[in-house]
């Protein structure tokens, strides 16, 4: 776990912090200027710094909501997105953070109450559209939960905004915030989702496929709205039989009324981001495989992005509402 904790001195007695110190009492801390200063310093190893990260707690200062950008969101007519943290517990292959990013310590946000309030006027200037705001761009929504304790500020803030909506996206299965409560109908607990075949290999760290199903199935039968997020699709020997048999396992003791959306997208990375993730992963087979590049995104090319895309409508157009499933942009 844990051992190293960097703080910037205001937040030192900051209630996050003091959630944090109970969760990981036995880190050491050290004071700190300001996160920048560590986090983005250069020439900073990702891969090392990922078998053991550290923790910096900070003050978030100014951009705590953001368009969503393109391909991420759903067909909703306002998307925005907040990052209480930057990096992530689990270490998926594909993830774009090891691409976005210098370091790979984890930063948290201390002051919550910032990003709600930006929340609220942004709700308010804009009171005619509905708007989903999305956590877990830049991080998992709920795999540092018992640590952070995020979750249950943002459900007690958007319980008391039921008109705009709130995506937890996750691969993770600490969700107790979530049956320590009643569910509320606009949060929706999004679950990012493949093959046991390939998320066994790509998905490192992060709770089995089959654990993620037994939590979401738990969380519907609980009464919260679940999202299916397909993204990326990954191909892979024999994945129709694959992504054909995940679906039926989902849907096995799941109802299209416990389901709030369904999107996928293919597998895709801006180029520059492309080159700095198969840096870290020199002779790895999952970026030997030849993908495409076209207008600055580098992906599978669009002949099998449409195979696979028309593949997944087939599929999930057996279970679930047709205007229910979403698909992320296509290059
Ligand atoms: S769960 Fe998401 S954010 Fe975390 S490592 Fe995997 S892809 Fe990245």
């Amino acid at each position: 776990m844990i051992e190293t904790i960097y703080f910037e001195e205001e937040v030192f007695d900051h209630p996050t912090s003091l959630h944090v110190r109970k969760a990981l009492p036995r880190a050491d801390w050290f004071p700190i200027r300001s996160y920048q200063e560590l986090f983005n310093k250069r020439h900073q190893n990702f891969r090392l710094q990922k078998k053991q990260p550290e923790l910096i707690l900070a003050k978030k200062n100014s951009n705590f909501v953001l368009p969503i950008p393109a391909g991420f969101g759903m067909d909703t007519s306002r998307n925005f997105y907040f990052s209480h943290m930057y990096n992530c517990l689990y270490d998926c292959k594909y993830c774009f953070l090891q691409g976005m990013y210098n370091s790979a310590n984890f930063v948290l946000f201390v002051n919550y109450d910032d990003f709600f309030h930006s929340i609220s006027v942004i709700k308010n200037e804009n009171h005619d559209a509905s708007a989903t705001f999305f956590s877990g761009y830049d991080c998992d929504s709920l795999a540092f939960d018992k640590i952070s304790g995020f979750a249950d500020h943002a459900l007690d803030f958007f319980y008391q905004h039921p008109d705009i909506n709130l995506e937890l996206r996750t691969k993770s299965v600490a969700v107790g915030a979530l049956f320590k409560r009643e569910a509320i109908s606009n949060c929706i607990i999004a679950f990012s989702l493949s093959p046991h075949e390939i998320s066994k290999v790509l998905d490192f760290k992060a709770p089995s496929v089959a654990r993620r199903l037994n939590a979401l199935k738990n969380l519907a039968r609980h009464g919260w709205k679940i999202g299916l997020r397909f993204d990326p699709l990954i191909y892979f020997k024999g994945w129709e039989d694959q992504y054909s048999t995940l679906i039926a396992n989902i849907m096995l003791d799941l109802f299209d009324e416990n389901i709030h959306s369904v999107s996928f997208g293919p597998l895709r990375f801006p180029k520059k981001m492309y080159k700095k993730i198969v840096s870290h992963y020199p002779n790895d087979q999952f970026y030997a495989f030849p993908l495409e590049e076209k207008n600055g995104t580098v992906s599978y090319g669009s002949h099998l992005e449409i195979e696979m895309r028309c593949f997944l409508e087939r599929e999930l157009a057996k279970y679930v509402s047709e205007e229910k499933i979403f698909q992320c942009v296509l290059h």
